[in-house]
């Protein structure tokens, strides 16, 4: 059995007051412990999630660089994320991808640092919108899913993200029926590509207008292992999609 994975991504919001709020909601809730919890929070509040959040909820860097260190202006590394107590990196999120440029090859020696480094990774992958109409969402999730993979020795360390980009910030939620498609899809990938262990194994979670109303459908598809939320993780219901599965 896969131990269920609800991961916040806060994004770029919030501030000390509003985020200390949450964080106290998050501390004082009372919350399903069969289901891992991991709280993504912008690089400059990485240190204040993690000294302020209880310890049965992780905390994630939004995003790092592929090296320990050196002159990379305005970059953080994993040494430095695990050096502020931090566990988890996000990496690969399509904002990353299409607002920042990163490619497959960038993410995939991202992938391989956070990794070596002693990181558990959040590997994000989706199609856009005209890929999934033009029918090509299997090719865009298998290659991008198969760069991370190309970089990755210990799956026990990875989730796997599906974040159809056309469901992010926009309301418009995969269906349990879309969704619960391409993370099987997904998994028949893995046991080909990687083995049949690691394909029964890893926690495959999806992302894209998860609320406390859609949730407790999508979590119940035999392959949705668990959410990567963004708007809603910033609200009290967070608390409810943590306890989808209760
Ligand atoms: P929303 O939940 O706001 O659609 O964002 C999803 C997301 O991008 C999580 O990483």
């Amino acid at each position: 059995p896969r131990r269920f994975f609800v991961g916040g991504n806060w994004k770029m919001n919030g501030d000390k007051k509003s985020l200390g709020d949450l964080i106290n909601t998050l501390n004082t809730a009372q919350l399903n412990s069969e289901t891992e919890v991991v709280c993504g929070a912008p690089a400059i509040y990485l240190d204040f999630a993690r000294s302020n959040l209880d310890a049965r909820i992780g905390v994630a860097a939004q995003n790092c660089y592929k090296v320990p260190k050196g002159a990379f202006t305005g970059e953080i590394s994993p040494a430095m994320i695990k050096d502020c107590g931090v566990e988890w990196v996000i990496l690969g999120h399509s904002e990353r991808r299409h607002v920042f440029g990163e490619s497959d090859e960038l993410i995939g020696q991202k992938v391989a640092h956070a990794l070596e480094s002693g990181l558990g990774v959040i590997a994000c992958i989706g199609e856009k919108l005209d890929e999934r109409e033009a029918g090509i969402t299997e090719k865009v999730v298998f290659e991008q899913t198969q760069a991370i993979a190309d970089n990755v020795k210990d799956w026990s360390q990875v989730v796997l993200a599906y974040e159809p980009v056309w469901a992010i910030g926009t309301g418009k939620t995969a269906s349990p029926q879309q969704a619960q498609e391409v993370h099987d899809k997904l998994r028949q990938w893995m046991k080909a590509n990687v083995s049949e262990e690691v394909a029964d194994s890893v926690r495959i979670i999806y992302g894209g207008s998860v609320t406390g109303a859609n949730c407790k459908e999508l979590g119940s598809q035999p392959d949705v292992d668990g959410f990567l939320v963004g708007g809603a993780s910033l609200k009290p219901e967070f608390v409810d999609i943590i306890n989808a599965r209760a």
